[in-house]
C-alpha cells in the first residue's frame, strides 16, 4: 500500500513538474528550523535517513535565535557538580505539572523529564556548548542550564551539526500544504520566495516542527477571543501557525489551543525586552490609566490583566507612579525601558502629551491615587510570549487525529504541539530537543 502511495506522490511530483514546478525527493522532510526542526533534522540523519529541512525565512532558528537558551533537565553533571543529587526526572515532571496548572499531560511531560538529560548531553556531544552554571526559577532545585550564545547559540551550533552531517536545508521555502494518500503523509508543498511551488516527497516521514502562532489572529479570533489585539515577542514573521493549519486540514487533532505565556505588562515600545519592573510598580503603588485618563483594574493578574488591557483603546495601558513608589522598586529598574523610549517623566501635561491622554483625567487619577509630582508613565501592552496549544502527539511524536489514532507518516515537535507545556512555557525549548529527537528517529525508521 505505501508503494501506491509513494507511486501516486511520483505523480503529484511529475504533474508539478510539467507545469514548470520542481521536485525533490527525500527520505524525511522537516519543516522549521527552531531547536524542535534542527534536533529532529540531526537525529533523523544519524539515523541513517536523507534528510530535507524546510525553512519560510532566510535565516535558520525561528524564535530559538531569540530565547534566552535556558534547557531544563535533571542529572547533567553540571548539575551533579555543584552538588544537588537529590533531583530527578520524577521530580522535574512534578515541577512541570505544577508549573503547567495540571493541564499538561502527565504521560508526555514524563516523556520530556526522563528524557532531557540525554538530550542536554546529544547537544553537548554534537558541538552546542553552555555555561559552567546551573541556575533555579520557579524549580524545586536548581536544573537550568544556558546555551553559550543563548538561544542563537543553540540554533546556530544545531545547524553547523545538521549541515556537517549532510541534511539539506531549503530557506525561503514554505511549506503550504501536506500530500496525504490513503490516509499517510507523503509529501509536502512548499512556495518558494519567487512564487515558485516545490514538491517534496518523502518516502519515510514528515516531522512538523513549525512553532507557535502567536503572530495568527485567525487562530485567536477561533480559540481565544478575549486575546485579540495580542502582538507576540516572536520574531517577525514566524510563528504564524502553519503546522497547526496544514495538519488540521488533513485531520489533525488540537489541544490547548486557548492556553500560552502571556506577558500582561509588557513595555509597548521595544517589545522582547522583557522585564519584571513594570509588575513591580503596580505592586508598590502605581496603577493603570487608559487614554481617558481613566483608573481601571488594578489588582488582577496575567490573563485578567491582559485581556483588561487588550480592551483599552490601542489595546495599550498606562502605568502612571510617582518618586514614591519607583524609590520602593528602585531607579535601576527603568534602565531598560528609559532606553527603549516607552517611559516620559514629568508633570501630569508632560505624561499627557506624550502618550496623548486626556489630561484632566490624568490629573484626576493622580489625585484619587495620591501619586504627587513628578510623575512617570510607562506605556504597557500586553504580548505572547509563547503559545502551548497546537498539534496533539502521543509519546513517538505521532500526531493523532480527532478519533485519537495516528496519522500515518505525520510527526510534530516543539512549540506546534500541544498537551505538554499546559498553561506554562519554562521547559519549552528541552521539550523541544527531546519531542525534535524523538520525532527525527521515528520519522527516519518510517514507523
Ligand atoms: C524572548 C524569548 C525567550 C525565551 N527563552 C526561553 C528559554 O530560555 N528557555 C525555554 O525553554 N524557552 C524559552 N522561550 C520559548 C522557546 O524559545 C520557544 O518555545 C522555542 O524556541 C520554540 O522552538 P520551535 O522549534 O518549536 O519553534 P521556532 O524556534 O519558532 O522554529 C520554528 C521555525 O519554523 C519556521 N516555519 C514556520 N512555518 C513554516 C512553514 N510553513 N514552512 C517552513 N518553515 C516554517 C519558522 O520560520 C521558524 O524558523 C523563549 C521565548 C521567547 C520569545
Amino acid at each position: 500500500m505505501r508503494r501506491l502511495w509513494i507511486v501516486i506522490l511520483c505523480v503529484i511530483v511529475v504533474t508539478l513538474t510539467a507545469f514548470g514546478a520542481s521536485a525533490a525527493v527525500t527520505d524525511v522532510v522537516v519543516v522549521g528550523s527552531g531547536a524542535a526542526g534542527l534536533a529532529a533534522a540531526l537525529e533523523a540523519r544519524q539515523n541513517g535517513a536523507e534528510v530535507i529541512l524546510l525553512e519560510k525565512m532566510p535565516y535558520i532558528g525561528g524564535t530559538t535565535r531569540v530565547a534566552g537558551g535556558g534547557l531544563c533537565a535533571a542529572g547533567v553533571d553540571l548539575q551533579l557538580k555543584a552538588g544537588i543529587t537529590e533531583d530527578s526526572p520524577e521530580v522535574h515532571a512534578r515541577d512541570m505539572l505544577t508549573l503547567g496548572q495540571y493541564r499538561n499531560d502527565p504521560e508526555l511531560v514524563r516523556t520530556v523529564t526522563y528524557n532531557a538529560k540525554h538530550a542536554v548531553d546529544w547537544i553537548r556531544a554534537n558541538g552546542v556548548e553552555l555555561e559552567d552554571e546551573v541556575v533555579s526559577y520557579m524549580t524545586t532545585y536548581p536544573r537550568i542550564y544556558w546555551c553559550k550564545g543563548r538561544g542563537f547559540g543553540l540554533a546556530e551550533g544545531l545547524a553547523k551539526a545538521c549541515r556537517e552531517a549532510g541534511v539539506r536545508i531549503d530557506l525561503e521555502t514554505r511549506a503550504v500544504k501536506l500530500v496525504q494518500e490513503d490516509g499517510a503523509i507523503v509529501g509536502v508543498i512548499a512556495r518558494k520566495a519567487n512564487g515558485d511551488e516545490v514538491a517534496y516527497q518523502a518516502k519515510k516521514g514528515v516531522v512538523l516542527a513549525t512553532g507557535g502562532f502567536g503572530e495568527n489572529q485567525d487562530l485567536f479570533s477561533e480559540y481565544a477571543p478575549e486575546l485579540v489585539g495580542i502582538r507576540t515577542n516572536n520574531p517577525k514573521g514566524v510563528a504564524t501557525g502553519d503546522g497547526i493549519l496544514m495538519a488540521r486540514e488533513v485531520g489533525a487533532k488540537l489541544v490547548d489551543m486557548e492556553l500560552g505565556r502571556i506577558v500582561p505588562m509588557g513595555v509597548a515600545i521595544g517589545q522582547g525586552a522583557w522585564t519584571s519592573a513594570p509588575v513591580a510598580l503596580l505592586t508598590e503603588g502605581g496603577v493603570l490609566v487608559n487614554k481617558k485618563g481613566q483608573l481601571f483594574l488594578k489588582d488582577e493578574q496575567d490573563r485578567d490583566l491582559a485581556v483588561a488591557i487588550l480592551a483599552q483603546p490601542d489595546h495599550t495601558g498606562y502605568l502612571f507612579f510617582d518618586g514614591t513608589v519607583l524609590q520602593k522598586v528602585g531607579e535601576d529598574s527603568l534602565a531598560r525601558i528609559r532606553d527603549g523610549g516607552a517611559l516620559v517623566q514629568g508633570s501630569f501635561e508632560d505624561v499627557a502629551a506624550k502618550f496623548g491622554i486626556d489630561a484632566q483625567g490624568l490629573q484626576d487619577a493622580a489625585k484619587k491615587a495620591g501619586l504627587k509630582a513628578p510623575y512617570y508613565a510607562i506605556a504597557i501592552e500586553p504580548y505572547i510570549h509563547s503559545t502551548t496549544g497546537g498539534l496533539a502527539i502521543n509519546t513517538l511524536a505521532q500526531v493523532l487525529d480527532e478519533k485519537g489514532d495516528i496519522i500515518p507518516g505525520l510527526f510534530a515537535a516543539g512549540e506546534v504541539t500541544g498537551g505538554i507545556q499546559g498553561a506554562d512555557q519554562k521547559n519549552a525549548l528541552i521539550d523541544c530537543l527531546v519531542f525534535g529527537r524523538i520525532a527525527g528517529r521515528n520519522a527516519a525508521q518510517g514507523h
